[in-house]
Parts: structure tokens; sequence; C-alpha cells
């Protein structure tokens, strides 16, 4: 992540340094060099104004960069996971994935503790977990849990890219509209949409699973991936990742007096105009979710409820205090999230319990990772 403080610190509306210039050449020698960025010489251009909307030739970006920047977030963005449908569509994301090394595509450090993976599974992805502990016993997923469930797997998966692309190309049939972030979601969770609500094309599922099918050369551990995993997951009271320890609300219910609470988390995402928004929530239940096939896949998601992130949160910046309301929820089908993508918190209530701007409201705590592992 720091390796792009160049971006935004050699450069001002009047004056880039030496090192931006030489920099921002190198990222586009670099950029300008993979084939699957470039298309008849153009790639999506990242300053401010474009914001990898649009494409441009290499002397038209340069200048761009120039007069307006690289967009904000840039640096952010690419160690922070999106909240549903994550990465896809992303200049930055197809940079990173044609092999430079960033915050994002570091190779993960294999926990020996950890569930074994030791398949011949090769995918990052599924390399990095924590440890689970304090079965709960198991659930079976709601129809659209899980498919909630799966599209969110796999959007995080970098090696999904290239599938994501093909199916957008193949089955979304509108010339005139591009799709935004909800047409996609609900072009891959349902397929096509012809008049009246009549579906005549596959969901990212079906396809994908053909897709794998009809396709050598696949990577084993994808073509496990699209039969979908069991319906049936376990619950767990406690995941540690990170260096936190986490603990499900439902747990930490069923045993009073715990030192701490350790349900709190917040998860940075980016929106389709790049806007950074903080999901402070809570979680509920800690699922893990396993795969049929030889290679024994499982992954362990958070099942969270969100507190609105406009109406239920409170920002004083020049005191540092963010507070939430407790009561209000952020209505979504979009609960789950990766143990890895989120930092942990802890809300506080106000010891008065009458004055009424403050009863609702409680102030959210960083907790710094304490070294479980
Ligand atoms: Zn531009």
């Amino acid at each position: 992540m720091e390796d792009r403080e160049w971006m935004y610190s050699g450069w001002s509306r009047r004056s880039m340094s030496t090192e931006w210039l030489e920099q921002t050449k190198l990222f586009l020698d670099r950029a300008f060099s993979l084939p699957n960025l470039v298309e008849n010489g153009t790639i999506n251009c990242p300053c401010m104004k474009c914001r990898n909307d649009y494409r441009h030739i290499r002397e038209d970006v340069e200048l761009h960069l120039a007069k307006w920047g690289f967009m904000e977030n840039y640096t952010t963005w690419s160690a922070h996971a999106r909240l549903g449908g994550p990465v896809q569509n992303r200049w930055m994301y197809q940079f990173e994935r044609a092999g430079v090394r960033s915050a994002r595509n570091k190779t993960p450090r294999y926990d020996e503790n950890g569930p074994s993976n030791d398949s011949s599974c090769t995918i990052d992805f599924f390399q990095y977990q924590g440890r689970y502990t304090n079965t709960q016993g198991s659930r079976i997923l709601k129809p659209d849990e899980y498919k909630a469930a799966a599209l969110y797997i796999l959007t995080n998966i970098p090696e999904m890219y290239d599938f994501f692309v093909k199916f957008q190309k193949e089955e979304w049939k509108s010339i005139r509209v591009e799709p935004n972030d909800k047409h996609r979601r609900d072009l891959r969770l349902n397929g096509w949409k012809i008049g009246r609500g009549k579906r005549n094309g596959p969901n990212f599922f079906d396809w994908f699973r053909n897709e794998c099918m009809k396709t050598s050369g696949i990577d084993n551990c994808l073509s496990e991936l699209s039969y979908g995993f069991l319906r049936k997951v376990t619950s767990y009271g406690i995941y540690d990742i990170n260096g936190y320890r986490f603990r499900s609300e439902k747990y930490e219910n069923k045993r009073s007096g715990n030192a701490s609470i350790n349900s709190g988390v917040c998860v940075s995402c980016t929106d389709d105009e790049d806007n950074v928004t903080e999901y402070y929530g809570v979680i509920e239940d800690i699922i893990k979710i396993k795969w049929e096939g030889s290679m024994q896949l499982e992954l362990v998601l958070f099942d969270c409820r969100w507190f609105n992130p406009t109406t239920g949160v409170r920002r004083s910046p020049n005191l540092g205090l963010v507070e939430i309301k407790r009561t209000s929820r952020l209505q979504t089908n979009e609960p789950f999230v990766l143990a890895s993508q989120v930092t942990q918190v802890y809300y506080l209530s106000y010891a008065c319990k009458t004055r009424s701007d403050l009863i609702y409201w409680q102030v959210v705590y960083h907790v710094p990772p304490r070294g479980y592992v």
C-alpha cells in the first residue's frame, strides 16, 4: 500500500515532483505493456475525472494525470474490501492481477494452525485462514443467504475476474446501457431479465458451472467451486485471525461475564463512484462453509447486521469521535463478510440514560490487534 504514496505526495494542481513524473511513466509503461488492459491502444484512465470509466490513449492519460492527478483512494482502495461486488471492472485490479505486487496480491501467510487446506488448491484466497473454536451447531442457509454468500465469495477471488468479465459480455444484452453495480449484481444473481420480469438467461452460478464443464484447462480449484458449497454450514463461537479474536454475538449472549465484547466489526467499502464508506456492524454468527470434492475446501464468513452508514453514524471529526445508533439498521441482503477484510471495534454506551441524544448512541472504539493467531 505504501508503495503508491507517490501518486498523491508528489502531485498538486500546480506542480509535480520528479519522483511523481518518473513513477507515473513507469506505471504507464507497465500498464500499456499488459495485453489484457490495452484495447485499441487505450486503457481505462485512472485520473480524477475519468475514474477508470473512460478509455484513452497514452498521451491523453498522461495529460489527465498531470492535470487532475490520480483518482482519490487509489491507495486505500486496494487494501480494503468492497462490500458486495468488490473489485470487478476496476482498472487497478486488472493491473494487480497481471503480476504487479501490491498489498492485495501479496502472498499471504499460511497459517499452520488453521484448518487443513493442504490440498492441491493453489488459490491464495483459500490459504489465508484463521482458527475457529467453540462449535455452536449447524444450520441450513436460506436460498437468498446462500446466493449472497456464494456471490460474495466468488467476487472476492481474483482468479474469478475473467469469468465475470466473460459472463457480462455474454449475458448483458443491452447495447445502450452500461451496467452499474446494482445491475451487475442482479444479473449475476438472477440472470438477464426480459420484459415483465421474465428471465431468459442463466445466473452467474449456472453459467460458471457450465463454463467449467465445457472448457478444458480451468483450474481444478475453480472447477470444484463451480459446483457450489453445501447449504448446511457450521457455526462457531470464536474465530482468531489477523491478531484479533472475534466472537459472535450469539455466543457472547450465552456467556455472561465476558471480559470484553469481541463482536463489533468495521469494513471499508468503495462504491461505483469510488466513495469510501465505513460500515459498522455486529457479528451475529460465524459460519464455516464447505465444498464437496477432493480438495475439501472450506471458508469462514462472518454473518453480520450492519448499522445504517448514513442515518446511523454520527461523526465529530474535530474530536475524532464516531458514534453509531444501535437501533439503526442497514437494509441489505449482503450480511456476509470475510474475516480477513474487517477490523475489530467495540461500542460503548453513554452512562447517561436520560438524554435522548445520547441514549440510543454508542461510541465506536477501534481495537488494535492483540496477537491472536
Ligand atoms: Zn482521465
